[in-house]
């Protein structure tokens, strides 16, 4: 019981929430909190992503469920969680999700998977097939740290991919490096003439929001708006914008 989950809302340039992602933690007794980026390649290696992943979509299944029930679904913005290559590579990946679907009959729109480039490069016919079945179940999919992979477009095309979420490697240097700030404009008109929806995570100032903004890119994850929270601090965000929406 040493994993729990945070929840980094995202924005619109409003600052309503219209989004969040949910981001695995660490508590451990002997080393304290450890980070993702050191546990999740090392359970990616020992396999165990397995198991830890069905847990967390588990977690935020139950969370989008009771928010739905709580609120009314048209109100809940959706949640993000990350799936590794791995995790979709594991024979029993579909079987253990179906499990976890069949008790829960939340609106699958409000889940969206987050892949990286990565695993669409390494993924073979089978996971592709797996991931379209996610797609056709009605799941969102989106693209995590676009552009950082090697960028195979091709990819593009075999899967109905809905989102393409900036690398924050991009977002920092927007205001300083004009070849970055070019490679994301590139970006945004592609993904806006493939009719995708594109998100910039690593928001950290104001300048890097207008930036954005200016080039058509609506919705922001970062510092600049939130860090990763609790879950129930999110609730409580959520609930005191809601409340104001209704006030007017
Ligand atoms: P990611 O999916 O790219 O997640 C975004 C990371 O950027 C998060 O780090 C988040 O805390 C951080 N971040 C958000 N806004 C800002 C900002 O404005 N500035 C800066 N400097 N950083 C920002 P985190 O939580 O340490 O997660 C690291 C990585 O671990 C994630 O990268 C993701 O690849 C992986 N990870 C986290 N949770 C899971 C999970 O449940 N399953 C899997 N497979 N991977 C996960
Ligand atoms: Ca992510
Ligand atoms: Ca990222």
């Amino acid at each position: 019981n040493e994993l729990y989950l945070n929840i980094q809302p995202q924005y619109d340039a409003e600052q309503r929430i219209v989004g969040a992602e949910a981001l695995l933690r660490w508590n451990s007794k002997e080393l304290g909190e450890v980070s993702p980026v050191e546990f999740i390649p090392l359970a990616e290696q020992s396999g165990s992503i397995h198991n830890i992943g069905m847990w967390v979509f588990e977690e935020a299944f139950t969370l989008v469920q009771e928010w739905s029930e709580k609120y009314g679904i048209e109100n809940v913005p959706p949640l993000a969680v990350n799936l590794s290559a791995k995790q979709v590579q594991h024979p029993d990946f579909c079987k253990n999700l179906e499990v976890l679907l069949e008790k829960k009959p939340f609106e699958r729109g409000l889940i969206h998977f987050e892949l990286t480039e990565s695993l669409l490069l390494e993924s073979e016919v089978e996971s592709i097939e797996r991931l379209r079945k996610l797609s056709n179940l009605g799941f969102f999919l989106a693209i995590d740290d676009f552009g950082t992979g090697y960028s195979c477009l091709g990819y593009l095309n075999k899967l109905p991919i809905d989102k393409i979420k900036i690398d924050k490697s991009f977002t920092f240097q927007i205001t300083e490096d004009s070849r970055q700030a070019s490679i994301v404009e590139t970006i945004i008109s592609m993904a806006k003439s493939l009719n995708m929806k594109i998100i910039a995570e690593g928001v950290e100032t104001e300048a890097q929001m207008q930036y954005l903004l200016q080039h058509g890119c609506f919705e922001f994850q970062g510092f600049y708006f939130s860090k990763p929270v609790s879950t129930q601090e999110y609730q409580g965000m959520f609930e005191l914008q809601l409340n104001n929406i209704n006030d007017y």
